[in-house]
């Protein structure tokens, strides 16, 4: 089910669980800002997750109320892990679903990386 982008951080959420290891996770990258681990249900050859440190629910919430070394240091690994799978000369996908419209169903900020294929239009009409 969607959640809402704003609101308050539930701690019980499935990657809060796994940023404490209580989950596992394939990892990609971690690093003082941010966590990055291959997606369980992949959209693509390339679909990996960023998510932030710190207890933000969403994009709405994260761009309020981070610091501007959390912000810089979760682009800068979002940034990285396309690198990581040669994602920058072909291209890739970054999205990241913010509060009910969008069908965002984990409440813990993150992003989508997609490639390693041409992707199709950006939303199904
Ligand atoms: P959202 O719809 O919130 O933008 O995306 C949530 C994503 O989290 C989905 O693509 C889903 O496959 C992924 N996901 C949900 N539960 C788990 C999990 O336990 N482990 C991993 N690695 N990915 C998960």
């Amino acid at each position: 089910m969607a959640v809402s982008g704003i609101g308050k951080y539930d701690p019980n959420n499935i990657f809060a669980k796994i940023l404490r290891g209580e989950i596992p996770c394939k990892k990609v990258i971690e690093n003082d800002w941010a966590l990055a681990f291959h997606d369980i249900a992949p959209k693509a050859p390339v679909h990996v997750l960023v998510i932030p440190k710190g207890p933000y629910v969403s994009f709405a919430d994260f761009s309020q109320r981070a610091s501007d070394k959390e912000i810089a240091g979760f682009f800068k690994t979002a940034g990285d892990v396309a690198r990581m799978f040669d994602l920058d000369a072909p291209g890739y996908r970054m999205i990241g679903n913010v509060g009910p419209d969008s069908g965002q169903e984990v409440p813990h900020f993150h992003v989508h990386i997609l490639g390693g294929r041409p992707l199709g239009p950006m939303l199904v009409e």
